[in-house]
């Protein structure tokens, strides 16, 4: 009996012995997630155009939706900012704060912006940023353009920091997956080479001079999910191309609410959805083309999308969870970028300037003010900052790679990012970590066949035509540089060794 006991103990230690092997063979993944609210009130001021505009009605919540993974060497988080887009000073104080309460470094974490255009101000100028400027300037800044709101950025900046310490402290040990839905005749290039010979954006729907869209789409719906070790979904990160101008009728997150009703709808009520904006400056949800009398915008628009995005999601969602496993490595690198503003020339700043002075406002056409005011604007912001200082950033998951510009970047530079990587998973993020306005393609700035909105200097999009390029290139050299990890796979089938089952083994019963 004491000989037998003997034996058991040492084969105990030997088992032991493997299982504390296999434990560190296992690579540790855990995942987390949060959110926060972090609405506007109504009477804020909404963003998304040129001129002021205030909220009067609430449809759905705005929020900070913050994923951390985790693979016991590395931590990065990932944010989706229900918001119209964020500064680069804003990320800069937020990951400051994060790094502090959880150690997570500082350029390990991503913080996008949806954009929708139903959100709170969050700028485009912060506030204060134009206090030493000229009393014209100041005016066209302050009584004439959407500024941030200094009490709402810092409810913004609290939401964020919040989401993603939760999100850290809600770390466990996960499954994961990465894959690819298909949302198509949602997200339409609103760009067109017309008749004129130059490209136009939203020449109108049913234009006759419309010959064909002047850039792509990316209808790719991108995700990366998780799941805890028993199997209870934790939430996913999405990822689409198309700006979020649905408008369904007050304070919203835009179709992202609907990206995520469709998915808690399948995957449970407390599942955690990050968005993430694709490389949608040119595309939207209206369809110049559309062969017949349907709104466009609205809620059924925000359904639309949303509700085709979130089910795609879902789709590669539920595919992906039988084959979930480590999303190893996690790691992040990012690159700094100084790309030159392009100047607007001396006669069409004097010309800008005579117009908005005109002592009767009514009397001028109100795009040629509003343009002529960001002429003015620009002019100023060049004095003070010719060269703009931005960041790109590569944040790996497994064989997943969010690639992130801070620019209304094209979609052909997606496409570009997702033929040009290595990875099997490429998740091009724009409006992420700062906001540098309309990036276009080069074709798009073609003296002779480019033209259009995105094109037109304003104190918003102005950087020199390069621009897309050195942030293309720039993303491709930091990707080569990470070395994806394997895509998870459910262990392969062993030989058949059973039996067919009894039932079913059998020739017709005929008798
Ligand atoms: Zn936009």
């Amino acid at each position: 009996m004491k000989k037998a006991m003997r034996g058991l103990a040492a084969f105990a230690v030997v088992l032991g012995a493997v299982s504390a092997a296999r434990a560190e063979e296992k690579p540790t993944f855990k995942a987390g997630f949060a959110e926060r609210d972090v609405s506007p009130k109504i009477g804020d001021e909404a963003p998304g155009g040129y001129g002021k505009a205030y909220h009067r009605t609430f449809h759905d919540p705005c929020k900070a939706r913050a994923a951390v993974f985790d693979d016991g060497a590395n931590r990065v988080a990932i944010v989706g900012l229900d918001a119209l887009f964020i500064r680069g000073k804003t990320v800069g104080e937020v990951r400051t704060a994060i790094e502090a309460k959880t150690g997570i470094p500082a350029g390990s974490i991503l913080v996008s912006a949806s954009h929708t255009h139903s959100g709170g101000p969050t700028g485009l100028f912060l506030p204060g940023e134009f206090a030493d400027a000229s009393p014209l300037v100041r005016d066209m800044v302050e009584k004439e353009t959407v500024i941030a709101d200094a009490a709402y950025l810092e409810k913004v900046k609290a939401g964020i920091v919040e989401a993603v310490v939760e999100a850290d402290a809600n770390r466990v040990p996960a499954r994961g997956g990465a894959g690819f839905g298909l949302a198509e005749n949602v997200a339409f290039n609103r760009r067109f080479l017309m008749k004129q010979g130059h490209a136009m954006t939203h020449p109108g729907v049913g234009n006759p001079d419309i010959v064909e869209p002047a850039g792509p789409v990316d209808p790719q719906v991108g995700v990366l999910g998780a799941w805890d070790e028993k199997g209870k979904f934790l939430g996913c990160v999405v990822n689409f191309a198309c700006h979020c101008t649905t408008g369904p009728g007050g304070i919203s997150a835009d179709y992202v609410y609907y990206i995520e009703r469709a998915i808690r709808g399948l995957m449970g009520d407390d599942a955690k959805v990050v968005f993430v904006p694709g490389m949608a400056g040119d595309v939207t949800q209206v369809d110049n083309r559309l062969p017949y009398q349907a709104a466009q915008f609205g809620e059924g628009s925000a359904r639309l999308v949303g509700g085709t995005v979130g089910a795609e999601a879902g789709k590669a969602l539920v595919a992906m969870e039988r084959q979930a496993g480590p999303m190893v490595p996690v790691a992040a690198t990012s690159r700094k970028l100084s790309i030159p503003r392009r100047k607007p020339s001396p006669e069409h700043v004097a010309a800008a300037l005579e117009l908005i002075q005109k002592p009767d406002k009514a009397s001028v056409d109100t795009t040629d003010w509003a343009f002529a005011k960001e002429t003015v604007v620009l002019d100023a912001r060049i004095a003070r900052e010719p060269v703009v200082e931005t960041e790109v950033q590569a944040v790996q998951v497994g064989p997943a790679v969010f690639l992130t510009s801070p620019a209304e970047y094209f979609c052909q530079y997606g496409l570009d990012l997702k033929a040009g990587s290595k990875f099997p998973f490429t998740f091009p993020v724009s409006l992420a970590n700062d906001v540098v306005g309309y990036v276009p393609h080069e074709n798009a700035l073609d003296p002779q066949t480019g033209g259009g909105y995105e094109t037109r200097l304003t104190s918003y999009s102005n950087l020199e035509p390069a621009a897309g390029r050195k942030i293309a290139d720039a993303l491709l050299e930091l990707a080569a540089g990470l070395t994806p990890g394997v895509a998870p796979r459910a262990p392969a089938l062993n030989p058949f060794t059973g039996k067919p089952w009894t039932y079913g083994d059998r020739r017709p019963q005929l008798d």
